[in-house]
């Protein structure tokens, strides 16, 4: 993963005159390499727990030659998650999408599913990979969540459902969206890809709406390689994506049931449980990670790092910053290009809104006169890296070069260098 040259450059549009940057490697050394980045930092780069846990893990899984179909390891991970999250049933899959493809067949969802547009692009094609049209709904523009009374006006007769994303792990406006749910009858299913052990009023997501569905990327909080699950406290539902993972097979010869091949495998349940178990520490190093990068980032006027509620269990997986391109001279994209030449690989999350990739874009070309909130959210948002793998010197350099960036790039501040 680690490379030496310098990282490709994304093809930058600036929306307005910019002062130039400091040369990045200048002989005047205004940006000199800071102790700490000596490698490139990378947004979503793995955590690891007990590497010799995973490895017995492993060890006994080759010895039972039992490798995928629900296993032990699978069957364990599915009660160890159900009881995390406090659900009757965590019914894992390959990954969140497919998890995803399969709740919403087994809801039986049809025509439009109302879904924001400030999400990963997998909460829509998991929807149009079965013909269902996904309907863009504004966000807030304070928690980036869904807005209830966006969704209000989005409601048709072909609405079958709603789906919200929790956001940074930040839950939805569960009451708000339930409450438009319940007035037109809808059930409510809620991507929570980034919400695994975080709280709502003190509830562990994945309790909440029809199904919750997680996803345990290498990227995601919670890891088992590639993987996913369903929570939901209803057994009949639960048993139906049972079905429908494994070919709709029940029992030997017997398919009941269209299916697809949604199974995890083994050695990622192994993964899965490995993780599950550090979980206390990655979350301990994501906090620190956060707060040093909200010290290091204090007083830069028009750069914000959004905020998770103290009372509730968040994961801290996101370190995000909205740039404010009124209040700083430099805007977001300028901020990207200088930190990527620098090897801080931040990245510009859920830019330019799922609405604007295809087949949406084509499909819905209007759909943008109904987004501004999303729209002006994606331009401003700046995740930075975190992780294990992210340390307190690093962050304390990410901090200087965004601080420099600003300072440098600033009208007012011709004299500070
Ligand atoms: C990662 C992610 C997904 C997809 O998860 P996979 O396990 O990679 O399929 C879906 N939605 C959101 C919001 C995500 O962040």
């Amino acid at each position: 993963m680690a490379t030496s040259a310098a990282p490709s450059l994304p093809h930058l549009v600036p929306t307005r005159p910019l002062r130039p940057l400091p040369p990045t490697d200048g002989p005047d050394g205004m940006a000199p390499r800071v102790d700490g980045l000596a490698a490139p930092l990378l947004v979503g780069r793995p955590n690891l727990g007990d590497r010799d846990r995973l490895m017995a893990r492993i060890a006994e899984m080759l010895d039972r030659r039992w490798f995928s179909n629900n296993g032990p390891l699978v069957q364990e991970f599915e009660r160890a998650l159900a009881a995390h999250v406090g659900v009757r049933h965590c019914v894992t899959a390959c990954n969140a999408t497919i998890a995803m493809e399969i709740a919403v067949r087994a809801l039986g969802l049809r025509g439009e599913v109302i879904i924001p547009a400030f999400t990963f692009v997998a909460t829509a094609h998991a929807l149009r990979w079965q013909e269902i049209v996904p309907v863009f709904a504004d966000i807030d523009p304070r928690t980036h969540n869904l807005d209830p009374d966006a969704i209000t006006r989005l409601v048709t007769p072909r609405t079958s459902a709603i789906v919200g994303t929790h956001v940074w792990g930040r839950p939805c406006d569960i009451e708000g969206i339930e409450a438009v749910a319940r007035r037109h009858g809808l059930p409510v299913l809620y991507d929570a890809a980034h919400a695994f052990g975080c709280t709502h009023r003190g509830r562990m997501v994945g309790g909440f709406g029809r199904c919750e569905v997680f996803s345990f990327h290498a990227t995601k909080f919670l890891n088992s390689f590639e993987g996913g699950a369903v929570a939901t406290d209803d057994d009949a539902l639960a048993e139906q994506m049972r079905l429908m993972r494994n070919f709709g097979f029940q029992g030997f010869d017997h398919v009941t049931h269209l299916g697809t091949n949604g199974k995890m495998t083994e050695v990622c349940a192994a993964m899965g449980l490995t993780s599950l178990e550090a979980l206390e520490e990655i979350v301990a190093v994501n906090r620190r990670n956060y707060l040093a990068y909200r010290e290091g980032l204090a007083g830069i006027t028009g750069v914000e790092v959004i905020r998770y509620d103290p009372v509730e269990r968040n994961n801290y997986q996101y370190v995000v910053v909205e740039v404010d391109p009124d209040a700083c001279a430099v805007d977001r994209d300028a901020l990207v290009a200088h930190l990527h030449a620098h090897q801080v690989m931040a990245r510009k999350y859920f830019w330019p809104g799922v609405h604007r990739m295809q087949p949406y874009r084509a499909e819905q070309p209007n759909a943008r006169m109904l987004l501004p909130h999303t729209e002006r959210v994606a331009e401003r948002v700046l995740v930075l890296p975190t992780g294990q793998q992210t340390s307190p010197a690093a962050i304390a350099a990410v901090c200087a070069l965004i601080r420099e960036a600003i300072v440098v790039g600033a009208p007012a501040a011709p004299a500070s260098h």
